[in-house]
């Protein structure tokens, strides 16, 4: 880290600073320069000022020592009484990680009557499974919950700690990293480790016109979270192994300020990054009324049905059922897009479904790059024929 320094006896209010900026980050104020936001530090007043008034200081940062964090943890999160399923996949990247630097992965589950589950998670190849289990910790507390999370941080020292990013993980996860004062990567589409245990957090950035690559070089552990389908589940082990530890409730919960007054349970709803078939509509359609077409095809494939954006944009669709960053991430076993153009935005949130069908009326466009079949053609033309087969092989 650099930072600009003025020493104000020697500075004599020329303004010669003031003017070579490129940025317009010196303003002059009662015959003296004033750095404002726009600084990017790079120097040019420092070379400009004939007084040598100004100065370039290089900060030293202190760094953790980074033998003494090993291990990747994982929150294996429960809600609605059910073990969530990024849960699994967080453990399947985890171990993917953990063979490069020779940790191990082990999973931290929080809540009451959570201990069954611990069992059920020590067939995925975790080394331990810490469980703090107390009707204290029944229902989300997001203060309570990190209390227990940051109690068990503190004692196991994991270099690396993967949250889903759930509603509960997307509130936990924040609160977790600020008491560490380290860094936190929301929504990761890839993550890869370094020989160093530097562990590489890549996600889209600027609106998914590039893939960003973050790194925490200097704080431990690195917290990131992951959307539900992005990462693979293990295989299920017929053997379990690795150990279950009952933790004590850390003292710190008893002082927690939130208190639950009532529960209204949300009823379950389907959701698109469930479905195994999704048939899915793009701005080639014409008028709300031709997702009708999108819709039948769905049916018939026992599948569900979905957008891009623009269509939830003018109100024929709802952003549940929208694919893409500022939507759902989909994993199913067959994707068919019918007049999408695969803008990067909405590609990342699908391009890991095993079977992808294109059908656009453009050779080039995007998204028979990710495709596995391209059909160039008419939507209006190839959705209705592909109707009429499949209820033809019906009768
Ligand atoms: C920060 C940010 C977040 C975003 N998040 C999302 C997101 O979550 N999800 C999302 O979808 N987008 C998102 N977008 C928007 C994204 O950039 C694209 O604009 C959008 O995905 C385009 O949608 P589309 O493919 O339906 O429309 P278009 O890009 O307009 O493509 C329509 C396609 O239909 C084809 N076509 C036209 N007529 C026919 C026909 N008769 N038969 C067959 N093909 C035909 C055309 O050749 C064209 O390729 C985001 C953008 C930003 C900046």
């Amino acid at each position: 880290m650099a930072k600009i320094a003025i020493l104000e006896r020697k500075c004599t209010g020329c303004g010669v600073c003031a003017g070579s900026c490129p940025f317009g980050a010196i303003d002059m104020k009662d015959g003296k320069p004033e750095l404002n936001a726009a600084c990017k530090v790079c120097g040019v007043c420092v070379k400009a000022c004939p007084e040598k008034a100004i100065l370039k200081l290089e900060t030293k940062t202190s760094s953790v020592d980074k033998s003494k964090w090993h291990d990747i943890l994982v929150f294996a999160e429960v809600s609605g009484g059910r073990l969530h399923p990024v849960s699994l996949e967080l453990i399947g990247k985890g171990l993917e990680l953990a063979k490069n630097v020779n940790y191990q992965v082990k999973a931290v589950l929080v809540g009451h009557g959570v201990s069954a589950f611990a069992e059920e998670l020590r067939h995925y190849g975790v080394s331990e499974v810490a469980v703090y289990d107390d009707p204290e910790l029944s229902y989300f507390r997001a203060d309570a919950y990190a209390a227990c999370v940051e109690d068990y941080i503190k004692y196991a020292k994991p270099s690396v700690v993967l949250v889903g990013a759930t509603s509960l993980g997307r509130s936990l996860a924040p609160r977790l990293s600020t008491r560490f004062h380290t860094g936190l990567t929301a929504d990761c589409t890839r993550l890869e480790l370094r020989e160093n245990t530097d562990l590489v957090q890549i996600r889209p950035a600027f609106g998914g016109n590039i893939m960003a690559q973050i790194i925490t070089t200097n704080t431990r552990p690195q917290f990131a979270t992951v959307r539900y389908k992005v990462m693979n589940a293990p295989a299920r082990n017929g053997e379990a192994s690795g150990a279950v530890v009952a933790r004590k409730l850390p003292k710190a919960v008893a002082d927690c300020k939130a208190s639950c007054v009532s529960v209204t349970p949300i009823p379950p709803k389907k959701s698109i990054s469930d479905a195994e078939v999704l048939v899915v509509g793009g701005r080639g359609l014409q008028k709300e009324a031709d997702l009708e077409m999108i819709k039948e095809l769905a049916h018939l494939l026992g599948g569900d049905w979905a957008t891009t954006r623009p269509l939830v944009e003018k109100g024929w669709n709802t952003n549940d059922r929208q694919i893409g960053l500022s939507g759902r991430t989909v994993r199913p076993r067959l994707i068919i897009t019918c007049g999408v153009s695969g803008a990067i935005q909405f590609t990342a949130c699908m391009n890991g479904s095993d079977h992808i069908i294109a059908i656009n009326t453009d050779k080039d466009a995007p998204i028979f790059d990710v495709a596995h079949v391209a059909i160039v053609g008419d939507l209006y033309e190839i959705v209705p024929a592909l109707i009429k087969q499949l209820k033809e092989a019906r009768a």
